[in-house]
């Protein structure tokens, strides 16, 4: 069967920025009643939404070839399970956040260093572990599959690594955080080895779009007037612009219409200087969609 099956997220942080990279990438579902199995319309992908920490092992047993999760989710599962298997393709843009070690406010742990010997309550044991060893800190993982916050007071350990992205729950507990083991993303991962041709080709499809997407959305297609002899400069000035296009003006013979495409962040400060340098009627666009 040529299909490709993709694991997300079933409702979480991930799921609605999952879904919504899927159809951007053109993917349309028809959502089966149970909602655990959404058949691809278009083109030949269907989803599975699970949790999110099954996410890694259901790609190792070969249920689905691709799936979404947070790196921290899935660099934990490589390591508990020592397993090579498991490829991250492609980095995305959403679901940030850092493992972070916290402590009580009155802890006598002051930094990171201090860590050797201690109790530390964490989801991620594996992945703490690792990040501490590799500091070289050796301490004792409590593994915790929620609330992780709490452990420090009811005293079944001196301090926690978790998932941290404003720190509102820290401080509503009382914890300060000591410093950031991990800063993580989600990704897309799919599991190493040699899939039949056709999904192959089906697959660098998906990624040749994945791709396009990814890019287009800090892309920006630019317009503006510039006097001919600061062509170069104004070129130049943009951000991640390669070989702009350039229209005369019948107005006017000293000055040209520049458009180009910027493939990195385009600042005020960026058109300011394009101002400067003599640029004017300078317009910015969102990009939908690239593609070679
Ligand atoms: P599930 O029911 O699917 O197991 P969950 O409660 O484990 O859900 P979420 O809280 O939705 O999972 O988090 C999923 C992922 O979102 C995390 O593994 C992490 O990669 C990312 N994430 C982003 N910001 C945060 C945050 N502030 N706290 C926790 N996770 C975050
Ligand atoms: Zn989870």
């Amino acid at each position: 069967m040529n299909r490709i099956r993709i694991a997300i997220q079933k409702s979480g942080r991930l799921s609605e920025r999952s879904l919504e990279l899927l159809q951007k990438c053109g993917l349309r579902f028809v959502r089966s009643k149970d909602k655990l199995y959404w058949y691809g319309q278009d083109f030949p992908v269907d989803l599975l939404l699970v949790r999110d920490d099954d996410i890694p092992r259901i790609l190792l047993d070969g249920v689905c070839d691709l799936g979404i999760v947070g790196q921290n989710t899935a660099r934990e599962v490589i390591l508990e399970d020592d397993s090579r298997e498991l490829e991250e393709l492609r980095r995305l843009e959403f679901g940030g956040c850092r493992l972070s070690i916290a402590v009580p406010e009155q802890s006598n742990i002051k930094e990171i260093s201090d860590l050797n010997g201690c109790r530390i309550a964490t989801s991620y044991p594996a992945l703490t572990e690792d990040l501490l060893q590799q500091r070289g800190i050796k301490a004792a993982m409590v593994k915790l599959s929620g609330s992780v916050e709490i452990a420090p007071g009811l005293g079944t350990a001196d301090a926690i690594s978790d998932l941290v992205s404003t720190g509102t729950t820290l401080r509503a507990n009382h914890l300060v955080e000591l410093g950031v083991l991990f800063e993580s993303t989600a990704a897309l991962y799919g599991q190493r080895g040699n899939l039949p041709a056709e999904k192959q080709t089906l697959l660098d499809r998906l990624l040749a779009r994945l791709d396009g997407v990814l890019q287009a959305a800090e892309s920006k297609y630019v317009m503006l007037h510039a006097p001919r002899n600061a062509i170069e400069e104004i070129t130049r000035l943009l951000p991640g612009a390669e070989h702009p296009s350039l229209m005369n003006l019948e107005s006017d013979p000293d000055r040209v219409a520049l458009h180009a495409v910027c493939r990195e962040t385009l600042f005020w400060e960026h058109l300011e200087s394009l101002k400067g340098a003599g640029a004017s009627a300078i317009l910015v666009l969102p990009v939908e969609k690239m593609l070679g």
